[in-house]
């Protein structure tokens, strides 16, 4: 069966309206090129926006921990459709089953932290100067979020989001990426099991939008929407970013990585090899956390490169749906092309390509993984290339391997390999890694839902997920109540009338 086919069957199995079919934006997988049909795109973004802020006036007044109530039903929808969804990931983005699963696992996993989370939305209190007085911080509700996702993680990044926008008390409009709008379609529908069983929610609380990026520009322009989350690309977020300043809204930006791993002489290169495999080589190079810096210290790069070239040489490249496959397509024939150019520009710079590089012949987009020696930081190395290229460079001194870490425009992920306590602790310290997400001897990639997920520099400074991230998708408001029978003013101003 094509992989179009069996999405199809699957979604109408979910129970995804044919209303969604019939229109002018193609779908197409990436495992074999096959298309499902065509989808249509959402005509009247006016009244979605205004749908959601009409949900917000009735969803602010539900009690947390009743908004809590939702995401738990969700979390059981999401379990009993998990084989389901999750085959639909690796259909439609290409990933291989174990990774489809984990994805929808991890929305599992993100429900059940904002379920808890639906009653420990918690504020402070604070002392007063004045006598009688009482202030307190708390953080109310919103308004409606505008979720902007990218193709590789297509489900997880809406999870992240709307599990903690819903229990805040806000709306979620859903803006997936043209390259994942089936997925989309899928998990509205387990969505909207969740919310016949909860009975009393208000229409229009979450919405999936179908389009491109004028269709995520208009709603970026939206006053009604005063939290816009985006995921994507760096380019994107400057251009969301600068929509939504504009009008004085907040942005919450998850954008392009270029994470290095570090590995020192002590480093237990076992656990390196294996930690390099999965990171620049698992999704196919497609996540933004994918390790695409190995920095090396120079005594042991040729013994560690070595070891690399061999696993990768073994790793099975193919149809994701294949027992045994770990490495999956490329998303679409511009992303292979965006290897190979990156390839040339490596070689051009100095590169010398060591293992890999070249297309599979086959339908669909597969390319072999490639790791690359670079003789330096070269431009194509600052360059997110969302593909699976492994840029190599040397180091001597711990402080100069740092360094290098740091000198890239992105700041997502990083991690070191070693055994040195003053090595790691170093890594972990101010003057260490300038990164979101700073590991060490893990690799950079396939991070718990518990930590705040996000990065700095042209990674954008969001984040989502676990830790207080929540309070992205909140209002806070400091109060002072006077149950004095005086009128003191702070910082012992009169003003007798
Ligand atoms: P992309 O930037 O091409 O598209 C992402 C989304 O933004 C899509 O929904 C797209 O329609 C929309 N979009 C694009 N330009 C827009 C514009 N000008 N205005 C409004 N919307 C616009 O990214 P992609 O190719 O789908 O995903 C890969 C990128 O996403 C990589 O750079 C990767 O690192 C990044 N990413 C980051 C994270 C993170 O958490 N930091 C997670 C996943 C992916």
């Amino acid at each position: 069966m094509t992989a179009a086919n069996e999405a199809k069957a699957i979604l109408q199995r979910l129970g995804v309206a044919e209303a969604a079919w019939g229109g002018v934006m193609p779908t197409r997988s990436p495992i074999d090129g096959s298309s499902a049909g065509t989808l249509v795109a959402t005509a009247d973004l006016d009244a979605v926006v205004a749908r959601s802020a009409r949900a917000f006036h009735a969803w602010k007044r539900v009690p947390a921990p009743r908004r809590g109530e939702l995401v738990r039903l969700l979390g059981e929808e999401l379990r009993a459709s998990k084989d389901d969804l999750a085959r639909l990931v690796t259909l439609e983005a290409g990933k291989i089953v174990s990774e489809g699963l984990g994805e929808v696992q991890e929305m599992i996993d993100v429900c059940d932290f904002a379920v808890g989370l639906s009653r420990q939305l918690y504020g402070l209190t604070l002392p007063s100067e004045r006598p009688g007085h009482h202030m307190r911080e708390t953080w109310q509700p919103l308004g409606p979020v505008l979720v902007i996702s990218a193709f590789n993680f297509p489900v997880a990044v809406w999870a992240w989001n709307a599990s903690l926008a819903l229990v805040c008390g806000d709306p979620v409009i859903w803006k997936p990426s043209e390259k994942t709008p089936l997925t989309a379609l899928a998990t509205q529908a387990v969505l909207d099991r969740a919310l016949a069983r909860f009975g009393d929610a208000p229409e229009g609380l979450s919405q999936v939008v179908i389009g491109g990026h004028d269709t995520g520009q208009t709603l970026a322009a939206d006053v009604r929407i005063p939290l816009v989350s985006a995921t994507g690309s760096t380019r994107m977020g400057r251009a969301v970013a600068q929509t939504v300043a504009a009008r004085l809204g907040r942005s919450l930006l998850e954008l392009g990585g270029n994470n290095a791993m570090i590995v020192a002489p002590s480093a237990d290169l076992d656990m390196a090899v294996r930690a390099v495999a999965f990171s620049a080589v698992g999704t196919c190079g497609q996540r933004c956390t994918s390790l695409r810096r190995l920095l090396v210290h120079d005594s042991i790069a040729d013994g560690l490169i070595e070891r690399l070239a061999k696993a990768y040489a073994t790793q099975p490249v193919g149809d994701p749906r294949e027992d045994g496959v770990l490495v999956g397509p490329l998303i679409d024939e511009a992303s292979a092309q965006g290897f190979e150019t990156a390839l040339r520009q490596a070689v051009e710079q100095g590169g010398e390509i060591v293992v890999g590089g070249d297309r599979v012949d086959r339908d669909g987009c597969y390319v072999r993984p490639a790791i690359v020696r670079m003789p330096a930081q070269t431009a194509v190395v600052e360059h997110e290339t969302f593909a699976p290229i492994l840029y190599v460079m040397t180091w001597s001194d711990f402080d100069e391997a740092v360094a290098m870490q740091n000198a890239v425009p992105q700041g997502l992920s990083s991690c070191v390999f070693t055994d040195s306590v003053r090595e790691a602790e170093a890594f972990l310290s101010a003057w260490g890694s300038d990164c979101g997400i700073a590991n060490v001897n893990i690799g950079p990639s396939g991070a718990e839902i518990g930590g705040a997920f996000g990065g700095e520099k042209d990674t954008g400074g969001g984040r989502e997920s676990g830790s207080d991230a929540w309070k992205a998708y909140m209002r806070r408001q400091t109060q002072t109540v006077n149950f004095s029978s005086d009128l003191p003013l702070a910082q012992g101003v009169k003003f007798d009338v």
